[in-house]
């Protein structure tokens, strides 16, 4: 049975490869470090793949397919050789109705955590597809004219995940 191997690039450039049956196919979320390491994985017996516990919490935006027409944005992480989002240009297209709903003007998902006094960064759960990352105070000068995150109750932060590229809103909370 012939599989197929796909890329998959990070912003970085690095490169992870994966498998894929023939025309039409299921594609597997099982990431391999070479291409030959996907392209050599016995045909006609794929294991049962479980996805690693800290695949979504580690996930970061890629491109299935760089280079190609059929490119398109998607979703893996580097640590667990995962394949988080959506596999094909179809699971995209479903994807996208959360952005911005029928009417354009779906309620953002709020993330409301207690955030010390003085933090300059803080970790945040994206609500919409579970990457974790690192936002700097710094991203909102405006607001954040010392450098660190404020706690009032009129203070809300727009957020753009960079796993997903879809926006929340964090409410940091006084301990
Ligand atoms: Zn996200």
């Amino acid at each position: 049975m012939a599989h197929n191997v796909f890329t998959v690039q990070f912003a970085d450039g690095k490169q992870l490869f994966g498998i894929k049956e023939g025309i039409g196919g299921q594609v597997y979320r099982q990431l391999f470090e070479t291409f030959d390491a996907a392209w050599e994985c016995p045909r006609g017996s794929l294991p049962e793949f479980v996805e690693p516990s800290n695949a979504l919490a580690t996930q970061e935006a890629v491109v299935y397919g760089p280079g190609e027409s059929w490119d398109f944005d998607t979703r893996a992480s580097r640590c667990a050789l995962w394949l988080t989002g959506p596999r094909d240009s179809d699971e995209c297209e479903s994807e996208r109705p959360l952005d911005f709903g029928i009417y354009g003007a779906e309620e953002l998902q709020e993330v409301r955590q207690v955030t010390p006094d003085g933090s300059a960064a803080v970790e945040l759960e994206c609500p919409l597809c579970r990457a974790v990352e690192v936002h700097s105070a710094s991203t909102w000068p405006f607001i954040n004219t010392d450098g660190v995150f404020v706690h009032s109750a009129d203070v809300t932060y727009g957020v753009t995940c960079r796993a997903c590229r879809r926006d929340f809103v964090f409410t940091p909370l006084a301990e």
